[in-house]
């Protein structure tokens, strides 16, 4: 086995497609040196060793060893420089990468190989015994802290203690002696925290950071990293040793991080920091601010790298345009430079907003770069929902409380929280929560998921609220430095102004600012590249999108988002209206079959108005009514008031009608009297629903000369009999209907299979049915006897433990709910190999249900309006 794999130096033993076994850092940086970048040799510890080291109570393979020596005699040739050496020492740095990058291992340690020895070696060497010093202290700090597990607090209090002694104010005014005095103290504070000196042998600081970096991979915070993002534990890390290169060697050096374009709106522009004579993490650390990189993006009084280095910069131009022509992808990009020479020394694809993956993928397919077919695949489905979200009205009214950095884009309203439990508490009661952290942290992943906004204190824009936040697609103000948090008195305060939990503000992503109260908003933008990539989509897609909707309000935001008809209209929503309910009780509660068809002929007019309205904003698209489906309880009134004026309305007594509702209420209603079995027992209620979708159609037809196309849906079949009787409910009042308006037109008669015994059954009940439509939220909570209405209490608890991969109420569960959906949709077609299919549940907005639906040959999925767009992504992906 080949433990250790070379690059740089024109040897590179790896590359990009190796990242299972070189992890994403160490398989990039062979694949940035294979194609003639500037990348300082090293070499890299597999995965595998990770894996061995683990599988065998952490011992390393017999051969690694030497396979490290050998790769590390390689480097000492290509530079020149010998490891350990007194006089010409070579420094390398030690950097952990798995196959994702991943938050919670351990962090690179720098200049490894300094001592006490080699430091002078350096100073010598370079001439420059400041560097040396600095370089050396930097070392005794990192490996402390990452390798020893020293407090690093110990570490910066004594440099601030020399500061102040030698008053100065920044770093950069430390001398050499300064520094010396620094690393010597430093030394000490190790010596104290282990028991033991400094190690001074450079072979075994390079095996302790490597055992470390192994070490890291089962550490609690990559385990918890792991277990949310679905990362298994077998996939280990690799180790990459490299050659130092300084940025910290004077004012022709540097170290920076970019992107290639603009990750918050995909602008193509360069877009990043960089600090002169700095090393590593300095960029990020906030110890000294950083500069922009180009002078197009620079503010007044700022340096940009464009100006200060234009040689490095101009290679940097260069540097980036051969990235992204090879990787064919934006690029997240880390570089030194050293006496006014570029190194790269990383290189992946940049992670990015909606907003920018979007521009990005088509602004690439317009250069060539990709075609068209690969920008939609470039687009995550689920992200979609930022941009449909909306931005904040440019001429409401407002009052700044505050400002930060536009982390990640989008407005958002809310009440104010200062723990991430309580955002989850509230946002389950319904109410948006914009949570307010001094910073997160890992432990706050299911806080700013619940928060609709996220402003943070402290940090900047790579902090991890503002990566988090961008990933979730939360807006996210970070580092508002003018606002003051106070956990204690859970209270902010900025400019006097005092903002207690539980009151509003606005945030603002794209500008940072933070506004007292709520603002305007405004529907987001639906043209341009948005509009390019969804024409794109649709070319590939084989399965249609329609939308759930049943207000007037809902069916024009589908359409306007691209929907392709309605795949669910739920005819009770139309009940609950004020001005109905009380017809729909006295429907109930009547115990005579008069009684209910005079209640019912009120309600006709109604139902015949919404009808009308839907078709005629559908324009001749398909529209599936579903006929009338909850529980009877869920209309049953409540109060004495309420039983008062259903008794008045009926004549009868109110204690008859108390006895009625008692009669009606049931234990368990999901599994009761609703779906057709409430048309099997009062046929008059789907008699009166199909006359309205009817006369409702004829009349539409003839007004604009478009015939709308009812899809009639009967819910909750579990034999074909139900389906039989109802269906000949429907035939009979359409050819009333018809006679009596002399105009005939087609309609479709359907049913929702969302109970297993309907799926294991569907050829029979296919014989009587024009469509099958599945209904997976019943059929999820019928397949695995959860109810979806309290199954909410323990569910989180399930998939934590891991019990259930996923909430089967969001994403299908392939192998109970999605097998008995495959069997469903085999057994209809076996009949009747046309059979229209679609989904109706929750899922049909889901991409990863939707990619589910494809599988089994749905002819079109339904979901809310909002997710048509994500929808209409997802199925193209799916058809790819
Ligand atoms: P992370 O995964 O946290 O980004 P890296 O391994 O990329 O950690 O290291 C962080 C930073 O350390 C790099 O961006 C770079 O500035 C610095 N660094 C790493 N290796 C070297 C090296 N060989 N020479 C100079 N700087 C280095
Ligand atoms: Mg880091
Ligand atoms: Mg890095």
């Amino acid at each position: 086995t080949q433990w250790v794999y070379s690059f740089g130096a024109g040897h590179n033993e790896g590359s990009a497609e190796m990242r299972n076994l070189l992890g994403g850092k160490g398989a990039n940086l062979a694949e940035m040196a294979s194609i003639g970048l500037p990348v300082p040799p090293g070499f890299t510890i597999t995965t595998e060793v990770c894996t061995y080291f683990y599988d065998h109570g952490k011992q390393y393979p017999g051969e690694l060893d030497a396979a490290v020596g050998a790769a590390l005699a390689r480097i000492e040739e290509a530079v020149g420089l010998k490891f350990g050496d007194t006089e010409k020492p070579l420094l390398v740095s030690v950097r952990s990468g798995a196959r994702v990058s991943m938050p919670g291992m351990m962090d690179t340690v720098l200049n490894l190989g300094l001592n006490d020895q080699t430091v002078e070696g350096l100073a010598k060497a370079s001439g420059d015994a400041r560097f040396a010093w600095d370089s050396y202290r930097r070392f005794i700090q990192m490996y402390g802290s990452v390798v020893l597990d020293v407090d690093h607090h110990r570490f910066e209090e004594i440099i601030e203690d020399v500061k102040l002694d030698r008053g100065a104010a920044e770093d950069t005014a430390l001398t050499a002696d300064d520094w010396r005095d620094v690393a010597m103290g430093f030394k000490t504070v190790v010596a104290d925290a282990t028991g033991n000196p400094f190690p001074q042998d450079p072979r075994a600081q390079l095996w302790g950071a490597i055992g470390a970096v192994f070490g890291s991979w089962m550490n609690a915070r990559a385990n918890t990293y792991r277990r949310l993002n679905d990362i298994p534990a077998s996939w280990g890390t690799a180790v990459n040793v490299q050659a130092m290169v300084f940025g910290n060697m004077g004012d022709d050096c540097a170290t920076g991080v970019c992107f290639t374009r603009d990750p918050s709106t995909g602008e193509d522009i360069f877009y990043g920091e960089y600090l002169v004579n700095a090393q590593g993490e300095d960029v990020v650390a906030g110890i000294r601010t950083p500069q922009p990189m180009s002078s197009g993006r620079a503010k007044p009084g700022e340096k940009p790298m464009e100006s200060v280095m234009p040689a490095a910069y101009q290679e940097l131009v260069r540097v980036r345009s051969v990235l992204e022509k090879h990787y064919k992808d934006m690029q997240d990009i880390e570089f030194t430079v050293q006496q006014n020479k570029l190194y790269m020394l990383q290189t992946r694809n940049g992670k990015r907003t909606a907003a920018a993956s979007l521009k990005i993928a088509v602004d690439m397919c317009r250069e060539g770069l990709i075609d068209e077919t690969e920008a939609v695949k470039r687009v995550a489905p689920g992200s979609l929902d930022q941009l449909l979200h909306p931005t904040l009205d440019p001429k409401a009214p407002r009052k700044l409380l505050s400002k930060g950095l536009p982390a990640s884009p989008g407005a958002a309203c809310g009440v104010v929280v200062f723990s991430s439990d309580e955002a989850e508490m509230r946002s389950q009661k319904g109410e948006s929560v914009i949570l307010v952290r001094i910073e997160t942290s890992p432990e706050d992943i299911h806080g700013m998921h619940a928060a609709r906004g996220i402003l943070t204190t402290r940090g900047g824009m790579t902090s991890h609220a503002a990566v988090v936040a961008r990933g979730m697609g939360r807006p996210c103000v970070a580092g508002a430095g003018g606002i003051a948090v106070d956990y204690a008195s859970q209270a902010l305060s900025s400019g006097g102004q005092i903002v207690r939990a539980g009151d509003t503000v606005t945030l603002d992503g794209a500008t940072g600012e933070i506004f007292l109260g709520s603002v305007a908003m405004i529907e987001p933008q639906l043209s341009g590249d948005f509009a390019t990539l969804m024409e794109w989509a649709d070319k590939v897609r084989r399965m249609k999108v329609r939308a759930n909707a049943e207000t007037p309000l809902d069916a024009e935001t589908a359409k306007k988002f691209g929907a392709e008809g309605i795949g669910l209209c739920r005819t009770e929503h139309m009940f609950f209206d004020p001005a109905r309910i009380g017809a729909v009780r006295q429907m109930i509660m009547s115990e005579t079959e008069d009684g209910r068809r005079s209640a019912l002929a009120k309600l006709l007019p109604f139902q015949r108005d919404d009808f009308t309205e839907l078709f005629r904003i559908m324009a001749g698209l398909p529209v599936t009514i579903r006929l009338l489906d909850p529980p009877l309880h869920e209309f049953l009134p409540h109060t004495e008031a309420e039983i008062a004026e259903v008794a008045a309305s009926l004549g009868v007594e109110a204690a008859a009608m108390q006895r009625r509702a008692s009669e009606l209420s049931e234990a368990n209603p999901m599994l009761g009297h609703r779906g057709c079995r409430l048309g099997v027992t009062y046929p008059e209620i789907y008699e009166m629903q199909a006359r309205a979708i009817f006369e409702a159609a004829v009349a539409v037809a003839k007004e604009t000369g478009l015939a709308p196309v009812p899809e009639i849906m009967i819910p909750l079949v579990m034999v074909k009999r139900e389906l039989d009787i109802t269906r000949a409910q429907v035939d009979g009042v359409a050819k009333q209907v018809f006679e009596e308006t002399g105009t005939t037109i087609e309609y479709l008669v359907g049913t929702m299979i969302e109970l297993p015994r309907a799926c294991l059954t569907a050829d029979t009940i296919a014989e009587s049915a024009d469509f099958f439509s599945f209904g997976t939220n019943d059929l999820t909570q019928t397949t695995f006897g959860l109810s979806r209405d309290d199954a909410g209490k323990f569910l989180p608890a399930y998939v934590e433990k891991n019990v259930l991969p996923k909430d089967p109420f969001v994403s299908i569960d392939p192998d109970g709910v999605g097998a008995l959906m495959s069997i469903g949709a085999q057994k209809g077609r076996s009949v009747k190999p046309g059979l229209k299919l679609g989904i109706c549940g929750e899922h049909g907005g889901d991409p990863s249900s939707i990619s589910f639906c494809e599988t089994v040959g749905l002819d079109y999925v339904s979901c809310s309006p909002y997710r048509v767009p994500v929808a209409r992504l997802a199925a193209a992906q799916a058809a790819l």
